[in-house]
């Protein structure tokens, strides 16, 4: 029947998530997901919130939740936008500020939902490839653009630019919106918010999946300019003007003002992750230095995909990406220290 589909379903190339197994027992280490659950308090505020109230609209610009992150970061309300998830934020942010004649940039190796947001809405781009360190180099970034977005740190390579680089990047670009997708900046990077105050080009985009344990609630927001921002809020508000329900405002809200347990929580993945790493480099694997978490890592002795498909017998699944450049590669999401230990015992048996 797709004969009833219209022609920009016809040419989509959807984006594919990391599977989410009914099985609970195995060990999920491909979407990284926080392996702590999300804060106690955070909890409490949502059985709170399941109430009457429900039968009510919620607030549709989401003000609690705008000051919440104003509050945290230092910035006005007015530099806050929230949405369903970062995804929905990232394709506000593609239809409203990053579409123009001249092509969007971004790396190879990003997130895979870059070109997808491209597909849909008909922005042009151009890839500029990672070094051979799988880096971002701002030097590569010279040519007329309509825009410029990468994540920081970067997925799946996990690799991490320091503020200065995203400064010349800001300053070598000021007709060009930069946006940096900072999915995982909680785990290592320095949030590029500090510069929006000085840079009215740069739009900053946080989720609370990753760092907050929120994944299952759906909240992401962007930080910048009033006018960037106002970009965004003309394209939510004809598109969905109440993204946000009661329990997702709620709940993000109180995850932003328990600073304590998400400082914790962080430092406790960090902490893990640079364990994984001297147990990964033991076991021979070759792996990228990580500010996230996850961890980007390949054996120069065995397939990724092979290695993928044993772990997955030994109920572990672990993320292969099959693209150029990084088919050797495995993305494999920081656990807790149980669930690294058996990947690394699994990972020691199948390596004989
Ligand atoms: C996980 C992730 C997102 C999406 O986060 P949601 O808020 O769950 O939609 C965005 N960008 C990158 C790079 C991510 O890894």
């Amino acid at each position: 029947m797709s004969h009833f589909w219209s022609a920009v379903v016809h040419g989509l190339t959807p984006y594919v998530p990391g599977e989410q197994p009914k099985l609970a027992d195995l060990i999920k280490l491909n979407t990284n997901e926080n392996p702590y659950g999300p804060s106690p308090r955070v909890l409490a505020a949502l059985q709170e919130e399941v109430n009457d109230g429900l039968r009510l609209y919620p607030d549709p610009n989401a003000e609690s939740l705008k000051a919440a992150v104003a509050a945290y970061y230092g910035v006005t309300a007015g530099q806050v936008f929230v949405g369903n998830g970062s995804d929905e934020v990232l394709a506000h942010a593609f239809l409203g500020l990053l579409k123009h004649d001249r092509p969007l940039l971004f790396p190879d190796i990003t997130y895979s939902f870059y070109p997808v947001y491209c597909g849909l809405y008909g922005v042009d781009f151009v890839t500029v490839p990672l070094t051979a360190a799988f880096e971002i180099d701002p030097e590569n970034y010279g040519r007329p653009n309509g825009g410029i977005i990468f994540p920081n740190p970067n997925a799946p390579t996990g690799r991490v630019l320091p503020l200065s680089a995203i400064e010349t990047l800001l300053a070598r670009h000021p007709a060009s919106v930069v946006v940096v997708d900072e999915a995982y900046v909680d785990f290592g990077g320095e949030s590029a918010i500090a510069l929006v105050d000085r840079y009215p080009n740069l739009l900053v985009i946080q989720t609370l999946s990753k760092s907050r344990s929120l994944a299952g609630l759906r909240v992401g927001f962007a930080v910048g300019h009033p006018k960037l921002i106002e970009a965004l809020e003309r394209v939510k508000n004809s598109f969905n003007s109440y993204p946000l329900g009661r329990l997702a405002i709620r709940g993000a809200v109180a995850a932003m003002e328990d600073r304590d347990y998400f400082d914790r929580t962080r430092t406790a993945i960090i902490r893990t992750r640079e364990a994984l790493v001297t147990n990964l480099t033991r076991l021979g694997f070759e792996v990228l230095p990580s500010a996230a978490n996850f961890v980007f890592a390949r054996h120069p002795a065995r397939d990724a995909v092979q290695l993928a498909a044993e772990l997955r017998k030994k109920a572990i699944i672990v993320r292969h990406f099959k693209q150029e450049r990084i088919e050797q590669f495995l993305r494999i999401t920081v656990g807790t220290d149980d669930q690294c230990a058996a990947l690394g015992r699994a990972l020691e048996e199948i390596l004989g």
